[in-house]
């Protein structure tokens, strides 16, 4: 995998990208300093298809499924997703405000999407992560902390470690060693 390269606007220069609505400004003099990893999969489980770009773009069509119903109008968004095969799509710009944590709170201050880049991986809380998504999880992480020196060594954690009781992605399923053991290629 050839290193991805972010530009001066905050977007990866070799990835998808679908740009989502849902996104707004951060707060001024704002150190962007953590990333959150999530999993998503819609509906519930299965994996493929457009339906998380759509979920992200306020697109979900609530008919096709009764889960898309309940979720279909939330305005929510991440900066990325990474699919099963390893495909990285971006949403937002990394220097704007997705809207993917939610209540949270990371030592002590609150509304960690101020701070913080969510990233999405394809998946479910059980189910093993697939080693391309950790490649292409390592690779991110690495531009995203090249670009952004206030994102530490320690500053990678799990939504549901940001919103515990809340939130419980990217689950069990996510081997934290694994990613840690990775070096960029
Ligand atoms: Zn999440």
């Amino acid at each position: 995998m050839t290193a991805l390269t972010i530009d001066e606007a905050g977007w990866l220069q070799t990835v998808e990208i679908v740009r989502s609505p849902n996104y707004d400004a951060r707060p001024e003099n704002v150190n962007i300093k953590l990333v959150v990893i999530h999993g998503i999969s819609l509906p519930p489980g299965e994996f493929g298809g457009e339906y998380i770009r759509q979920f992200f773009c306020n697109q979900l069509v609530a008919s096709l499924h009764p889960y898309f119903a309940d979720i279909c109008d939330m305005q929510v968004s991440a900066h990325c997703l990474i699919e099963r095969d390893g495909n990285i799509v971006q949403f937002v710009s990394f220097l704007n405000r997705a809207w993917h944590a939610g209540v949270s709170s990371w030592r002590g201050e609150q509304a960690c999407n101020n701070f913080s880049i969510g990233i999405e991986l394809e998946g479910t809380d059980e189910l093993d992560y697939s080693e391309q998504q950790y490649q292409g999880l390592r690779e991110l992480v690495d531009s995203l902390r090249s670009y952004f020196p206030d994102i530490g060594d320690d500053g990678i954690c799990g939504h549901s470690d940001i919103a515990p009781g809340r939130k419980t992605d990217p689950g069990p399923a996510f081997d934290w060693s694994r990613l840690n053991g990775l070096q960029a290629s």
